[in-house]
């Protein structure tokens, strides 16, 4: 039997090497090769050749056919210090691969000539632990979870729709929501606003959101603001950079203001609405897909517009919508799926039944059409009689 000295240096016979000069050059070249770091876990996340893709040297053989799919693409295996990268070559070249190498001297040597290395950002051990269910997906992953955790949704209001958007999009990890919203938690709120509780009645919606999402989720940071959205406040509230809207807004005023500053602005916004037992859902991308002027240009006259005080609505139903829009804004953050951008989705909790209906760009639209015919903040008065109510 050999010893592990004699078997290395035989290894290394057979297979091909580069010095960390010779793979700098070929990482730099118009066409890379796929560079593969076989380090183990706590290796890697204390820093890595930039590019590389980390497939531990315990499960090359099966995950290096999702780093490296074509096996007549060039490879680059690199460890510490290129022992535990010649054998993964060996393996590799067993596994059928054309043009496999090693970084001799490994990260160790490439350190030494003064090259770039990168420094992974990853999960700690407790978001590890948080977010396993999203870890297991591969759509979502590590890079996924990040990715969340760095971004930024903007809810408006903190009611029906609010609510469940709020709590789903916390516990996933979304980093940074603010929340818009000028009412206070009474009790006809609390048969469906689930934000909410007897505890905080009398609250602004907004710091009873803050405090429920708090505790559901450290990880995420809530702003919010104790104002009604208003063409003087906008501008402002989205300069603080968001990356998808929410409208939960049940008043026509909101959702134009809501509407054209996204355009403007450039931010998508989930877009959802209830009455009674009825729901829509769909999403507004700014010049990909229609905007809500594109469906309705302007408010309804006032002998048409419906009168607040109606608006009942089934407890569950904001649940329901409410959360799809939540799923349509983790989607939109992760940049996976479909959207429902050009599509309107109706839900009818009487029958049960969804249905969609294709919502087109109109050319003609006063804001994201070609010629754009409303270029300032309108305030319309809301038409109704009491106070605007949020859904
Ligand atoms: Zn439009």
């Amino acid at each position: 039997m050999p010893s592990y000295r004699e078997l290395l240096r035989q290894v290394k016979t057979e297979v091909e090497e580069v010095d960390a000069a010779q793979a700098r050059e070929l990482l730099e070249s118009g066409e890379p090769p796929v560079l593969v770091d076989v380090r183990e876990r706590d290796e890697w996340s204390e820093g890595h050749i930039p590019g590389a893709v980390h497939v531990p040297r315990g499960h090359l053989e099966s995950r290096i056919e999702q780093a490296a799919p074509d096996r007549s693409q060039p490879v680059v295996l690199y460890c510490a210090g290129g022992s535990r990268s010649a054998f993964a070559a060996k393996t590799l070249e067993e596994l059928g691969y054309e043009n496999v190498s090693s970084l001799a001297g490994g990260f160790t040597d490439w350190k030494r000539n003064g090259y770039p290395t990168q420094l992974p950002r990853s999960l700690d051990a407790a978001k590890r632990q948080r977010y396993s269910r999203h870890l297991l997906i591969p759509e979502v992953g590590e890079q996924g979870q990040l990715r969340l955790l760095d971004s930024r949704v903007l809810l408006i209001g903190a009611g029906g729709l609010g609510s469940p958007a709020a709590l789903y999009l916390a516990a996933a990890g979304v980093g940074r929501i603010g929340i818009v919203d000028d009412d206070r938690v009474d009790e006809t709120n609390l048969q469906r606003q689930i934000a909410h509780s007897t505890e905080t009645l009398g609250d602004w919606k907004a710091e009873s959101a803050k405090r429920t999402i708090e505790a559901l989720n450290p990880d995420v940071e809530v702003i919010p603001y104790l104002e009604r959205l208003t063409s003087e406040n906008v501008d402002r509230i989205l300069a603080d950079g968001w990356d998808v809207i929410v409208d939960g807004a049940d008043n026509f005023p909101t959702r134009y203001l809501v509407n054209d500053a996204a355009v403007w602005h450039g931010v998508p916004v989930v877009h959802g609405s209830i009455y009674r037992f009825e729901g829509q859902v769909t999403v507004f991308k700014p010049h990909e897909g229609p905007c809500y002027r594109c469906l309705f240009p302007q408010p309804p006259p006032p002998e048409l517009a419906p009168s607040c005080a109606e608006g009942g609505v089934l407890g569950v139903l904001p649940g329901i919508v409410g959360s799809l829009q939540a799923s349509e804004t983790l989607k939109l953050a992760l940049g996976i799926g479909e959207s429902l951008a050009g599509r309107l989705l109706l839900f009818d909790a009487l029958t049960t039944e969804f249905s969609e209906v294709t919502l087109r760009r109109d050319p003609d639209c006063p804001v994201c059409g070609d010629n754009p015919t409303i270029t300032e903040y309108v305030d319309y008065v809301e038409f109704c009689q009491g106070r605007p109510a949020h859904a």
